[in-house]
């Protein structure tokens, strides 16, 4: 039996009776755009954050491009970013004619603090730092640095609801935090949904006018908004996944804990966490300078890794107007060499991580 990277039917199978009892209970209320599910799951997931709104929206990309237009970045503008990060934070850049300023990432593979005040220039308007893997950034420096220097702050939480860094959730430090819940994320749908988290009032309003054509009273456009919006299903869905989040996190944290001890191999580098920050394991992300070699090993075992993700952003084909060149975020670049992404997911049986531990540890390279 192979060794599955994830296995959505597993965790749907968990809950399955609840999934299909809030599917129903939205499919048969006759409403399903902008209804009651929206607005309960909306409540309830800003309280989870501790944010006092969240608004919802299509997907985690649009939740990136409207909080950067609510906050009025566009050309001209640079936005500071990480490297090593993945295409969709940079494009919530691109897609508003704003320009990324990319910085290498520390040793967490997350925004490096200590880059980041080097390329501010007179045209940077906000750090954009993206909570790779689960893990928080470092967001007392970020957010310190960012207050200095009169920048706002964005949040990508696309693959960290949950995480903690110190006493407060990812999302809950920038002015605007962005989620997707894809279903494979560590809070999903059944399909594809998004959400800005604010403490604005005034931010709120404007990106519940731009998910829905601009528009806060019917047929009334203040703004040049969009469609983007949560639809009832997947909101009620959601408050499901929200319900089970602490579940979910526990089983893949169990299935960390025992890749970090049981792994031992000189060729295998193991993720390093920070003290002060919360891990989701939404990813359990390893390093080996072999690493197509040992892909194909844990393969021919039947075990299914994933590579997140294998070419850093300022060298994709779509960027090569920007000017970079292999070369110029070696950390960056190095981790797309070497990150093996190992299972974890929330109904993994037991002896899959065990499988997965002694093919890693006989490994030679
Ligand atoms: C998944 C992801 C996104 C995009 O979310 P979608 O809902 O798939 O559009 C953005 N940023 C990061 C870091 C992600 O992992």
């Amino acid at each position: 039996m192979s060794i599955e990277f994830a296995s959505l039917k597993r965790t749907y199978d968990l809950y399955a009776d609840e999934y299909e009892e809030a599917s129903l209970r939205a499919l048969r209320s006759g409403w399903y755009i902008l209804g009651n599910e929206l607005q309960s799951f909306e409540e309830q997931f800003a309280e989870f954050t501790g944010c006092r709104f969240c608004v919802g929206v299509g997907n985690g990309q649009e939740a990136l491009i409207l909080a950067l237009r609510a906050l009025g970045i566009g050309p001209g503008d640079e936005v500071i970013t990480q490297s090593n990060g993945y295409i969709a934070s940079v494009l919530g850049i691109t897609e508003n004619g704003a320009t990324p300023v990319f910085v290498e990432p520390d040793e967490f593979f997350l925004l490096n603090p200590d880059e980041v005040e080097s390329h501010i220039t007179e045209r940077t308007k906000a750090i954009l730092c993206v909570h790779m893997y689960g893990q928080a950034s470092d967001m007392t420096k970020i957010s310190s640095i960012a207050k200095k220097h009169g920048l706002y702050l964005i949040e990508d939480c696309a693959q960290s609801h949950g995480a903690m860094h110190v006493d407060k959730m990812t999302g809950s430090y920038g002015d605007i935090g962005c989620f997707s819940f894809y279903p494979t994320k560590p809070i999903g749908a059944l399909g594809d949904a998004g959400a800005c988290v604010t403490d604005s009032e005034e931010i709120a309003d404007k990106l519940r006018k731009m998910r829905n054509y601009g528009s806060g009273k019917k047929y009334v456009n203040e703004i040049m908004g969009t469609n983007s919006r949560l639809d009832e299903v997947q909101a009620a869905a959601l408050q499901v996944s929200l319900k089970y989040f602490q579940e979910g996190k526990d089983a893949r944290t169990r299935i960390a804990n025992q890749y970090l001890k049981g792994i031992h191999n000189p060729l295998v580098q193991l993720p390093k966490t920070a003290s002060d920050s919360g891990h989701v394991w939404h990813i359990f992300a390893i390093r080996c300078k072999e690493r197509e070699k040992l892909q194909s090993w844990l393969l021919e075992h039947d075990i299914k890794t994933a590579i997140h993700y294998p070419i850093p952003p300022h060298l994709q084909e779509c960027y090569k107007h920007l000017g970079y060149q292999t070369g110029d975020f070696p950390i960056a670049e190095k981790y797309a060499m070497e990150e093996l992404s190992l299972p974890i997911y929330n109904g993994m049986p037991d002896e899959d991580v065990a499988c997965v531990i002694n093919a890693i540890n006989e490994f030679k390279g």
